[in-house]
C-alpha cells in the first residue's frame, strides 16, 4: 500500500476529516473506478486554515532566508525519494501515462529546488537620496497568507510553482487542489511535513470549490491570491479579490499557435510538434490549438505527423509504452468531439482519429484534420484534448495575423531556420512565451505566464518569487 494515501485534509499540521463527516469521491479517469474520498470541506474548514497560517507566519517570516531554504531543500529530497510513489497516485487519479507522471514530480520538485535557492537572495536595494541628509533603502517583506487554488492537468507541478516561491518568501499557504486530482496534493503535503516544514505554513482543504474560494478571497487574512485554472474561473475569483484588493497572480487559458514556415528543419518541426499538442493527451494550458502552416511544407509536415501521430499508443497511463491516457472526464472528451465535429461540418479534412476510441471513458485518439479555417470552434475556444487542427497560410504577416486573432496570449511556437524570422516572429506574436524551433517551454528556470486573457503575473524563475513579496522603501533622514 502506498504509504502517502492520504484520504484526509492537511491543516495546521492535522490530518483532519470534514467537520460534516461528509466525502467526496475521487476517480480513476481510465476506468471510472473511486480510488479513494476525500473530506468534502467548505468554509468553516477553509476559515481554520486561514487562521492557523496566519498564526504561524511570524515565527515563518522571522527565520531567516538560509533557515527557510534548508527546510525547502529537505522537501526537496523528499519528493525525489519518493518520486516514484507520488508519480502513481498522480496517474491513479489523473490518468497520465506513469512516464509522464514521473516528469512532472522532477519538475514540480525543481521549482522547491529552485525557490530554496531563491530563498536566499530576496534583495532589496539603495536608491541614492534626493537630500543631502538622507538615504533611502529598499527592502522586500513577505505579503502573507497566500491562497493556491490548482487544476487538476498538474496536479504536482501546479502547487509547487506557487508554495515554492511562498514559503521562500516567508508566506504561509492554503492550497486547494482540484477535486479531480486532491491526492497527490495531500501526498506532497504529508511530505512537506515530514521535511520539518511546521505546522500551519502549508495546509490542503478540499471540498466545495466555491465555498472555500469564496472564503479565502473574501477574507482580509489573506493577501494574495494565486489561481491556475480557466479564464471564467480566474475572472469571477479576481472580481472577488478586488473587495480586499488582495495581489493576484492568474494562469489562466491559452490557445497555443504553432506555426511552421517553409524553411522549417521538418523532422525536428513535427518533433516538437508531438510535444506540444500530445503531451497529457493536449490537457496543458501551453498546447498547441492551432497548427499554421506555410503551404510550401504543408503537405509534406501533414504527412510525416499522422506518421508519427500513428505511433503513440493509447491506453492505460500504467501500461507499458502508453504515450496518451485518458482525458479526465467525460465533458472533457465531449468538447474534443465537438471541435471535430464542428471543423468537419464547416469544410475540414479527416486525417487520422476523430472518434472516441474503442477503450471508452476518457480515451480519445490522436486526431489530425487539415483545412481548419478561423470560422471554427477549434480556431477560437481552447480543445484541451488531443486533436491536431491544421491551417494554411501563405505570408509571414498571414501567419502574424491569424496566430494573433485571440483573445488568449499565453503560448506560441514557431519553426524558421531564418534567424531575421526568428527574431520578427518573437516580437511579433503577443504571447508571454514563445518556443522558436522548440516544443516544450517549461522549465523552473525561465518565468510562465501570460497576456491578454492568458492571465496576469509569471511563475517560476527569478520573477516568480515577486509576487509573494511587497517592497517597503524607508527614507533615514536627518542624518
Ligand atoms: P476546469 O474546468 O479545467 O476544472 P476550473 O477553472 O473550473 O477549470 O478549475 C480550476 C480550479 O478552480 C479547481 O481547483 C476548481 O475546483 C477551482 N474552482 C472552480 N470554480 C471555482 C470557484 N467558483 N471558486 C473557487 N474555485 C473554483
Amino acid at each position: 500500500m502506498n504509504q502517502l494515501f492520504r484520504r484526509q485534509a492537511y491543516i495546521d499540521g492535522q490530518w483532519l476529516d470534514a467537520f460534516s463527516g461528509k466525502t467526496n469521491p475521487v476517480v480513476n479517469p481510465a476506468n471510472g473506478e473511486t480510488i479513494g474520498y476525500v473530506p468534502d470541506m467548505g468554509a468553516a474548514e477553509a476559515r481554520m486554515a486561514i487562521d492557523a497560517a496566519n498564526r504561524a507566519w511570524p515565527a515563518w517570516r522571522n527565520r531567516t532566508g538560509k533557515e527557510r531554504s534548508e527546510l525547502l531543500k529537505c522537501w526537496h529530497a523528499l519528493l525525489l525519494e519518493q518520486a516514484d510513489a507520488l508519480a502513481e497516485i498522480l496517474t491513479l487519479e489523473q490518468g497520465k501515462p506513469l512516464a509522464e507522471a514521473k516528469g512532472e514530480i522532477l519538475y514540480a520538485a525543481s521549482f522547491i529546488e529552485w525557490f530554496a535557492e531563491e530563498a536566499k537572495r530576496i534583495y532589496g536595494d539603495t536608491i541614492p537620496s534626493h537630500k543631502a541628509d538622507a538615504r533611502i533603502v529598499v527592502t522586500k517583506q513577505p505579503i502573507g497568507v497566500a491562497a493556491a487554488i490548482t487544476p487538476w492537468n498538474f496536479p504536482a507541478a501546479m502547487i509547487t510553482r506557487k508554495v515554492g516561491p511562498a514559503l521562500a518568501a516567508g508566506c504561509p499557504c492554503i492550497i486547494k487542489p482540484a477535486p479531480e486530482t486532491p491526492l497527490t496534493a495531500l501526498a506532497m503535503a504529508d511530505l512537506a511535513g515530514q521535511a520539518g516544514i511546521p505546522a500551519g505554513i502549508i495546509n490542503v482543504v478540499t471540498g466545495d470549490a466555491i465555498a472555500i474560494g469564496g472564503e479565502l478571497t473574501a477574507s482580509a487574512d489573506v493577501r494574495k491570491l494565486s489561481f491556475t485554472g480557466s479564464t471564467p474561473v480566474g475572472k469571477l475569483l479576481m472580481a472577488q479579490c478586488a473587495e480586499t484588493l488582495k495581489k493576484v497572480s492568474l494562469e489562466l487559458g491559452g490557445n497555443a499557435p504553432f506555426i511552421v514556415f517553409d524553411d522549417a528543419d521538418l523532422e525536428r518541426a513535427v518533433e516538437g510538434a508531438l510535444i506540444a499538442k500530445y503531451r497529457n493527451a493536449g490537457q496543458t494550458c501551453v498546447c498547441v490549438n492551432r497548427f499554421l502552416v506555410q503551404s510550401g511544407i504543408h503537405d509534406a509536415f501533414v504527412a510525416r505527423l499522422a506518421e508519427r501521430v500513428a505511433e503513440l499508443t493509447v491506453g492505460d497511463g500504467f501500461g507499458d509504452g502508453v504515450k496518451i491516457g485518458p482525458l479526465i472526464n467525460e465533458r472533457a472528451v465531449s468538447k474534443v468531439e465537438e471541435h471535430v465535429r464542428d471543423a468537419l461540418a464547416l469544410g475540414a479534412r479527416l486525417v487520422c482519429g476523430g472518434e472516441r476510441h474503442p477503450l471508452g471513458h476518457g480515451f480519445f485518439p490522436p486526431t489530425v484534420l487539415t483545412g481548419a479555417t478561423p470560422d471554427m470552434k477549434v480556431a477560437h475556444e481552447e480543445t484541451f484534448g488531443p486533436l491536431a487542427a491544421v491551417f494554411r497560410f501563405e505570408t509571414e504577416e498571414q501567419a502574424v495575423s491569424l496566430a494573433n486573432d485571440t483573445e488568449y496570449g499565453l503560448a506560441a511556437y514557431c519553426y524558421t531556420r531564418d534567424l531575421g524570422r526568428a527574431w520578427r516572429m518573437t516580437e511579433a506574436l503577443e504571447y508571454g512565451m514563445v518556443g522558436v524551433n522548440e516544443g516544450l517551454i517549461s522549465t523552473e528556470v525561465a518565468p510562465f505566464g501570460g497576456v491578454k486573457a492568458s492571465g496576469l503575473g509569471r511563475e517560476g524563475s527569478k520573477y516568480g518569487i515577486e509576487d509573494y513579496l511587497e517592497i517597503k522603501y524607508a527614507l533615514m533622514g536627518g542624518l
